[in-house]
């Protein structure tokens, strides 16, 4: 199973109405995709995420440029042997960002290549699934004005709760009176009812500001608060990590074994959110999750790509053991983003979907996605 050739989409659309998180105002909705095609002629896909508002055409230049040449030909079965044939080969510009994307994506494709030439699920090839279904949470509350939004937002919170969805992660990092006058009306709309909340600044504030928010949400009994500080401020992380009672979560934007080995070294967060569409692919993930694992911290993965995406997050969330074993164990938690996204609902057969909250783990073989190649022309930038 010889690779035959490697081709990159860079997509992107247009959103008819804009919304904002703390670091700005999303006005279009990109992706990268690959596809990892063998001399046998059988197709893998995987997918490089655009964080924040990275354009999609970084990675997928990446892919043409440098990835595709370093493999043409090589065997497809030996992902973990191609990761580091990548990431070795592109160290002296690469190690963090758009190109460990890049890489990435390969190395899902490749695992999807693999999964299919099997006949077996990927959770499977990755040592077998601890779960069969994953409780989803809702990622929303995002802007469409700036501040003074709590009302709004208490009744998308109380759409959430009518859906399903028993764990919802609001989006904070606009100024700490605001965020806290926002959690204010969200609590009130979920008064008395059994819901988790998690709370996700984007690396807005100080470790100052960050501490206070924190503080001051002490009695929400948040499962997590994410990116607090500044990806880059280790120092910071681990302030606010001591000064706040709730756990800390972060690394959206961390890549490889090596980021992660100084966030976690650092103990700067109790639980680690590798994207498996940003941080290097179902190769590193499982690196970072036997890294984690060894340090007491859970992982629970940031999900926020297209459908090839989820799809990759599902099968590395089947497989990944829960940090902390007892009885009433905290099992990770599929994030499920709310923003519109026609790389989702459009791009495979089946897209992702919950039932009361929860999401089943595929079974069919390799990531379980059939992908529509006419969506992909529809949205593709001109190379
Ligand atoms: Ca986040």
């Amino acid at each position: 199973m010889k690779i035959a050739d490697i081709r990159a989409w860079a997509l992107s659309s247009d959103l008819a109405e804009p919304f904002a998180f703390s670091q700005g105002w999303v006005r279009r909705r990109a992706a990268t995709i690959v596809e990892v095609v063998t001399d046998e002629g059988l197709s893998g896909w995987g997918e490089a995420l655009c964080q924040g508002l990275q354009p999609p055409e970084i990675a997928a230049a990446t892919v043409r440029s440098a990835l595709r040449p370093m493999l043409i030909g090589a065997d497809a079965s030996r992902p973990e042997v191609l990761w580091h044939r990548m990431y070795n080969q592109s160290r002296d510009y690469g190690l963090k960002g758009a190109v460990i994307g890049a890489i990435g994506a390969v190395d899902i494709a490749l695992w999807d290549l693999l999964g299919k030439s099997l006949g077996r699920p990927v959770h499977a090839l990755l040592g077998g699934a601890f779960r069969e279904r994953v409780q989803a949470y809702a990622t929303g509350f995002y802007r469409v004005r700036g501040r003074g939004e709590g009302r709004r937002l208490a009744e998308e919170a109380q759409r959430h709760l009518a859906a399903g969805f028993r764990a919802m992660k609001v989006k904070l990092g606009f100024g700490v009176d605001d965020d806290l006058a926002v959690m204010r009306e969200v609590r009130a709309a979920l008064a008395g009812e059994p819901v988790t909340l998690m709370i996700d600044t984007n690396h807005a504030y100080g470790v100052a500001d960050a501490i206070r928010l924190g503080r001051a949400l002490e009695d929400c009994a948040l499962r997590w608060y994410e990116e607090p500080v500044a990806q880059e401020d280790l120092a910071g992380y681990r302030e606010v990590r001591n000064a706040v009672g709730c756990p800390i979560a972060g690394g959206e934007n961390e890549f490889t074994l090596f980021g992660f080995r100084e966030l976690i070294g650092a103990r700067a967060v109790d639980v680690v959110q590798p994207d498996i569409a940003a941080a290097g692919g179902f190769t590193a993930c499982r690196h970072i999750a036997a890294l984690a694992h060894a340090h007491g911290v859970a992982v629970n993965p940031h999900v926020w790509g297209s459908a090839i995406g989820q799809a990759a997050s599902l099968h590395l969330i089947a497989a990944l053991p829960v940090a902390h074993p007892s009885l009433f164990a905290d099992e990770p938690i599929l994030e499920y983003d709310q923003s519109s996204h026609p790389f989702r609902r459009e791009l495979v057969a089946r897209p992702l979907a919950h039932e009361s909250g929860w999401v089943a783990i595929p079974n069919e073989p390799g990531l379980g996605i059939e992908v529509n190649r006419e969506v992909l022309a529809k949205y593709a930038v001109p190379a």
